[in-house]
């Protein structure tokens, strides 16, 4: 019986980014301390921060001040998001080598968030990939709502694969789907990787799944099937979901982390490590975070019989 899976995948942490954006601000001193926690469990990819306007996001107004406090460690690859071209700047002045652009697949969603039409918002990503790549960095775009949408509902295949192809037309260096609402499911994943990479065989694709529906680690299964490598995850699922209070967002790091170590699927993070920094993420924030791992533990735990 063999079951093919990739041997190794790159995890990126994005808890001290999409996570705490979506958790009350927190000090500078605490994301710092959560990062180098991190920096230390071996994963290979950390969204540290993103450059947004401070009045439109709070959460992340000391940005800069957290990236220059944090113990880079050398083989861990950092990147900041970047809402616009502005953003774009402060990352780059920062010293980040890896920006994120985001752009929403559904016209509505795009246009409830940064109020411009999806093309519009390609527009300035094209800019914004020129920029970077002049000063030597490299830019991933996120198409969020890429598996649906709050407003819209179903947003069509098609749709999606053709946003993600102008953003490659304008030099982006990879692509990551985001699945913003958790409305994914495994035939769904299926469907859309088949259709991206038909499109676009040689981009490299980062997916981001969310567990508001509890498919969270399905899709991520379904995806290892078909050999993607590259995946986000949230420490202790840091983060609800904007638009469902109460709602799980992301996935948790060490849920993953759990069940692709068990399958033979490496990912060079220590599990223990990163449940201490679940831990510290749940004092952080002062609540319960929606990690079921960091509840029960690793399945190999043991109690006295
Ligand atoms: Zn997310």
């Amino acid at each position: 019986m063999s079951w093919e899976l990739p041997s190794r995948i790159s995890l990126r942490e994005v808890g001290p980014r999409d996570g705490l954006q979506n958790e009350d601000p927190v000090p500078t001193e605490a994301k710092v301390a959560l990062v180098d926690l991190l920096s230390r469990t071996g994963v290979q990819r950390i969204e540290a921060v993103s450059f947004v306007r401070p009045s439109a996001i709070p959460q992340m107004a000391d940005a800069p001040e957290v990236w220059k406090q944090i113990s880079r460690d050398p083989s861990v690859r950092y990147s900041a998001l970047v809402p616009n071209l502005r953003g774009a700047v402060r990352a780059l002045d920062a010293g980040f080598t890896e920006l994120e652009a985001v752009v929403s697949a559904s016209q509505t969603h795009n246009l409830k968030n940064v109020n411009r039409t999806t093309g519009e918002s390609l527009e300035e990503i094209a800019h914004l990939i020129g920029l970077a790549h002049s000063r030597g960095a490299t830019v991933q775009v996120i198409v969020s709502t890429a598996w649906g949408c709050p407003y819209e509902g179903d947003v069509a295949e098609q749709r999606v694969v053709s946003v993600a192809s102008r953003a490659v037309a304008s030099g982006a260096d990879s692509v990551s789907f985001g699945d913003t609402t958790g409305m994914a499911t495994p035939t769904r994943v299926r469907s859309l990787v088949f259709a991206f990479r038909s499109a676009l065989p040689d981009v490299p694709l980062n997916l981001h799944f969310h567990n508001t529906r509890g498919t969270g680690l399905a899709n991520v299964l379904a995806a290892l099937e078909l050999g993607v490598r590259d995946f986000d995850a949230s420490v202790g699922g840091l983060g609800g979901c904007p638009y469902a209070p109460g709602a799980t967002g992301n996935i948790a790091t060490e849920e993953l982390v759990h069940m692709a170590e068990d399958m033979g699927v490496a990912t060079g993070i220590d599990l223990g490590a990163l449940l201490d920094a679940s831990a510290e993420a749940e004092r952080i924030v002062g609540h319960r975070l929606p990690s079921q791992v960091l509840r029960a533990g690793p399945r190999t735990r043991t109690i006295p019989a």
